[in-house]
């Protein structure tokens, strides 16, 4: 069975071009690139190499990147540097609606007697920018808000949040992982101070991530060793995966158009198929929005079960609810969204990349709509062709907000 793979926002493909590049770091070029002697030399030159490729595709200078493992190393490292460079302000705003690298770090430092204020958005998963100006005051450490939404890929006015938080005096930290490779960025034209993103989701390997750290910043390590990174992130360099993130890197940026004209023209061809449905919905604000990502709730039947149907024909997709103690909980994007449970609870992302082809769509839409009948003959919410009665309609989960309110 051939795969026809759209969840590039959980994870990509590597590029045949990015293993050529790694291959040959993973047999004779092992140096160090720390040692004296010419084996250290030669990686020492193709990390330079890989970080200019990263930085030309963030529009930043070399100094400015530093590697870390993944994407939620570097948000980790964000929130600590801005935390203890600056120990007299013990605030942090953020949104509800951030990955759980930063969702779950924020409970964390609250646990540790910092505060957080979460920004909500609106049905449309717009950020409120005025309740965000309202929430920054002197005693706020950094301000964290995601450049795009894993989810729905709404993106958000992060170079706006950032001239608003240089004018205050804060740090503003941004999550890109979603963003580098599908948005064009310039950072030092920006008043972005740090931003995170991960190799996996741009056609690298897992395992690498990078952490841009605007010149002149003031910066604490998170992990504290040698002198790798100068100084900024101990432990010796994963050449191979740095070298295969530059490849990557440069990939990406040849490819930008071509994500924002051909990649999204099959989105949106994908998505006006699917809203055919009758009692489907897109979630998320759909001007601004990645090229490559819709979120689409078919009422009345559960995500998961529509994922089950799809794997059967070899279509990887993902839902927006999570099976958490047996039951189904939708997620907290959704949730903060106000997106009503009958329809979050159905929710499909849907998150493709230059791989993918208009045959791979044809199919999918043609597979789908009986998918969708088929499990609304067998929904309790579903009768005679439409909505069972509304009284009906409420949730048996204690965590789902919505069915509370
Ligand atoms: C995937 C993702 C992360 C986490 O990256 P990892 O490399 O898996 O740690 C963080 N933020 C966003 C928005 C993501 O999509």
């Amino acid at each position: 069975m051939k795969t026809i793979y759209f969840d590039n926002n959980a994870t990509t493909e590597v590029d045949p071009e990015v293993f050529e590049a790694m291959e040959p770091f993973l047999k004779g070029l092992y140096g160090n690139p720390s040692s004296m002697h010419h084996k250290g030399g030669e990686v020492a030159a193709h990390i330079r190499l890989g970080r200019q490729r990263l930085a030309d595709l963030l529009g930043c200078s070399p100094e400015e990147v530093i590697y870390t493992s993944c994407g939620t190393e570097s948000d980790n490292t964000a929130l600590w540097s801005a935390l203890r460079t600056q120990p007299d302000r013990r605030h942090l705003v953020t949104s509800r609606v951030e990955h759980s690298a930063i969702v779950n770090n924020a409970s964390f430092l609250r646990r540790l007697g910092y505060s957080v204020t979460e920004i909500g958005v609106d049905r449309q998963g717009r950020l409120d920018m005025e309740e965000l100006a309202r929430a920054v005051t002197p005693e706020t450490a950094l301000v964290s808000i995601h450049w795009a939404n894993n989810e729905t890929g709404v993106v958000f006015p992060v170079l706006e949040i950032a001239e608003m938080c240089r004018e205050r005096g804060v740090v503003f930290h941004t999550d890109a992982v979603q963003a580098v490779g599908k948005i064009p960025m310039a950072l030092s034209d920006t008043k972005i101070d740090m931003l995170s993103l991960a190799g996996h989701k741009l056609h690298a390997p897992k395992g690498i991530g990078a952490l841009y750290v605007r010149r002149g910043l003031k910066f604490q390590p998170f992990m504290v060793g040698g002198h790798q990174e100068h100084g900024r992130r101990g432990g010796t360099e994963n050449v191979p995966y740095i070298v295969g993130l530059g490849k990557a890197a440069e990939l990406a940026a040849a490819r930008l158009p071509e994500e924002n004209s051909r990649v999204r023209a099959m989105r949106d061809r994908l998505e006006a198929g699917l809203l055919k449905v009758p009692y489907s919905m897109v979630n998320g604000d759909r001007e601004h929005r990645l090229p490559n990502t819709t979120n689409i709730s078919f009422e009345y039947i559960e995500g998961e079960s529509i994922l089950f149907h799809l794997s059967h024909f070899g279509i990887c997709a993902s839902s927006g609810s999570a099976c958490t103690s047996g039951s189904l909980e939708p997620s907290h994007v959704l949730r903060a969204m106000g997106v009503p449970f009958t329809a979050a609870h159905g929710s499909i992302r849907l998150s493709l990349c230059t791989y993918n082809t208009e045959e791979e769509v044809d199919f999918a839409l043609e597979k789908f709509p009986p998918i969708v009948d088929k499990l609304r003959a067998l929904s309790p919410f579903w009768k005679d062709g439409g909505p069972a009665d509304s009284t009906l309609l409420t949730c048996d989960s204690d965590a789902c907000n919505l069915c509370a309110s």
